[in-house]
């Protein structure tokens, strides 16, 4: 961005976003499009509070693996990996041969709040290991030298969004649902192409000017996240225990609109 003459104020404290101007304590800077960007930290701003629910995904990394190890595991390629299973939960190793290991678990906190001190959880980052382990078992005596997380943005149907407003110079990038890495930089590439009015085939995803419902107001937005965390746990047994795909995710998919 700054290599296009763009100029990037760090440690700015957004407290107001609408059409035509941004608010920050130090000042307002006002602007013909204005691009929201804030994923699990949107419901911060009182135009968005029901946009979308932070979820936390949370992580733990391993000491670096010996490489016969890594070779006998098959982790000896950068290969990123993950298991459907209803709480989701990834893999990657890293370049210096540590395993880094993540899922999904940690409850939702009440009116959306996004805190640094929710980033580690002793009990999720326990059972994240011990899945860890339940996949590997010959990690079972491998030092784990670093846990933590951090909030996802998730709209009520699960559903990734990026999306420009002519009418209003309102633009969005996100929310990403937990896969955003790859998918900000396709979001940056589309508002480019929405905002200087360029055609694309991009321009015509799914995602584009997606509209999500909103989400459910407190706490029944509360009690509805927690519980389908907890049922998509017991999804996860039920399955294990009938070897079929489970019931209870089938109802859980028609509740929420995910999948
Ligand atoms: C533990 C974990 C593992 C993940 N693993 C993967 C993965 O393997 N693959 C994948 O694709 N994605 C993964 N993700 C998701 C991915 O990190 C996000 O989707 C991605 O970072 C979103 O990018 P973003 O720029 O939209 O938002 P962010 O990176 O969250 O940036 C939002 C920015 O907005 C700023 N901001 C918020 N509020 C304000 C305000 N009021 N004023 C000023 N600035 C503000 C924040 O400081 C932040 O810099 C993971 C996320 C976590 C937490």
């Amino acid at each position: 961005m700054e290599d296009h003459g763009g100029t990037i104020y760090e440690n700015t404290d957004v407290t107001d976003i609408g059409s035509g101007h941004v608010r920050a304590r130090q000042g307002t800077v006002t602007a013909s499009v204005v691009i929201r960007a804030t994923e699990a930290y949107t419901p911060r701003f009182a135009a968005y509070r029901r946009h979308i629910a932070p979820l936390y995904s949370l992580v733990v990394a391993t000491a670096p693996l010996p490489g016969a190890l890594r070779r006998d595991l098959g982790l000896d390629s950068r290969v990123a990996f993950n298991d459907l299973r209803n709480l989701r939960i990834y893999a990657h190793p890293t370049t210096n041969g540590r395993l880094v290991f993540g899922g999904r678990g940690a409850p939702y906190h009440f009116r959306s709040k996004v805190s640094p001190r929710f980033d580690t959880d002793v009990k999720i980052h326990a059972r994240i290991a011990g899945t860890m382990r339940a996949f590997f078992p010959a990690l079972a005596d491998v030092e784990i030298t670093h846990r933590w997380g951090g909030p996802l943005g998730v709209p009520r149907d699960w559903f990734p969004s990026v999306g420009y407003h002519p009418g209003t110079g309102m633009a969005w990038a996100g929310p990403y649902v937990g896969d955003g890495v790859a998918t900000s930089n396709l979001a940056g590439r589309i508002l480019r192409n929405l905002i200087t009015g360029r055609r694309d085939e991009l321009n015509r995803l799914p995602i584009v000017n997606h509209a999500s419902p909103r989400w459910e107001i407190e706490p029944f937005r509360w009690l509805g996240v927690n519980a389908g965390l907890r049922a998509a746990a017991a999804a996860d047994v039920e399955e294990r225990l009938t070897k079929r795909p489970s019931a209870i995710s089938a109802l859980l998919e028609k509740l929420t609109g995910a999948h």
